[in-house]
């Protein structure tokens, strides 16, 4: 039969958004706002997170219930990015945020690979669809940027530059398949007690008054005797990347895993020194190139094929220094309904 004038409103809508690997992450010092400017590539991978927005009834509020791997360790309150996501949503239409929530976890949790603000960009996706919101993409940005700086990114997908806190995002075209393989760990990282180590060990650190003042007692320059010291907030030099941009380009994952880079991995490494025999163990696997993603604890590796990833995956495994072992393709495509 045909003919209704309106369709009825779907009960539920359901959203994908991809985990994300930096294919390079450059840090200048921290701001007087506490951020650090960052010059860093996103690749979106096949590991995604999948939120559901359901209609409840006017006055029940926010909901919200996790599932997948380590839903056990996500919070179920309003500090969960998905449900901040949903209160914007409703804050910047003014409509009621009722609305029940269900993550389906598949990005690995605190593990450096953004999956919260997967959530967030997902749950944004889907409350605009479910409240019939019609939000920009161009609006849904700009609250996804309020709530986390990599938000933006997991909207967009495939692999893209981001300047500013990571926000600000320019697409990167890019030719083929790459093939990863990610090695999670139990514990996770928060991303800013990595930052706090990068600012120790850079000697930009707020707090290293007192690491200043016995640099000083025993006769040596102090932080405030460096370059980059001085030039706090500098931004980070994105002049390096051309290698990468033209494996990417080319999609030789050769050249790419030559020019893979992070600034926040001796920080990560510093506070969990047993990721450095994760990364010796994927170079004795032949990995094309190894590196700690964003903030870790979870170290990537990029293989030649999908059945070289397994290897790598394999030797993790069998060395025991790993909790988990998943093996991924990028780029992947940014926040898609799919229910
Ligand atoms: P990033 O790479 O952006 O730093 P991450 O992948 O390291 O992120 P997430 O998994 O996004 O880390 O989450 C980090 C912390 O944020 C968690 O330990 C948890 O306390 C909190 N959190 C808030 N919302 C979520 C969510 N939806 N899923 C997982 N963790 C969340």
């Amino acid at each position: 039969m045909s003919g209704h004038l309106h369709a009825a409103p779907e009960p539920s809508v359901t959203v994908r958004t991809p985990g994300k690997v930096n294919l390079v992450l450059r840090s200048g010092a921290r701001r007087d706002d506490g951020y650090h400017p960052l010059s860093t590539v996103f690749q979106a991978v096949s590991l995604f997170e999948e939120v559901t927005a359901t209609h409840v009834a006017p006055g029940t509020g926010i909901t919200l219930t996790v599932s997948g791997p380590q839903a056990d360790v996500v919070p179920l309150d309003e500090t969960n990015l998905a449900w901040r996501a949903a209160r914007a949503v409703a804050g910047h239409t003014g409509m009621d945020a009722d609305v029940a929530l269900h993550i389906h976890k598949g990005v690995p949790v605190a593990g450096g690979m953004a999956g919260g603000s997967a959530d967030a960009a997902a749950a944004l996706v889907a409350c605009d669809a479910l409240w019939d919101a019609g939000l920009s993409r161009h609006e849904l940005t700009m609250l996804g940027a309020e709530l986390g700086a990599d938000v933006p990114f997991a909207l967009l997908g495939h692999t893209a530059v981001g300047t500013g806190r990571g926000d600000v995002l320019t697409p990167v075209l890019t030719r083929g398949e790459f093939h990863w393989v990610f090695a999670v760990q139990d514990e996770g990282l928060s991303t800013p007690s990595v930052f706090a180590r990068f600012d120790e060990l850079s000697g930009t650190a707020p707090a290293a008054d007192h690491a200043e003042a016995a640099a000083v007692a025993a006769g040596r320059p102090g932080a405030a005797g460096r370059p980059d010291a001085a030039d706090a907030g500098r931004r980070p030099d994105p002049g390096d990347d051309a290698g990468l941009m033209t494996a990417l380009r080319a999609g030789d994952p050769t050249a790419l895993g030559e020019a893979l880079h992070n600034d926040l991995q001796a920080a990560a490494l510093d506070l969990r020194p047993e990721l450095g025999r994760v990364l010796e163990i994927a170079r004795d696997a032949g990995t094309l190139g190894a590196l700690v993603s964003g903030s870790g604890p979870t170290v990537a590796a990029l293989a030649r094929s999908r059945r070289h990833a397994l290897a790598i995956a394999a030797a993790w495994t069998s060395a025991g220094v790993v909790a988990s072992v998943w093996t991924a393709t990028g780029p992947a495509p940014g926040a898609r309904i799919t229910g």
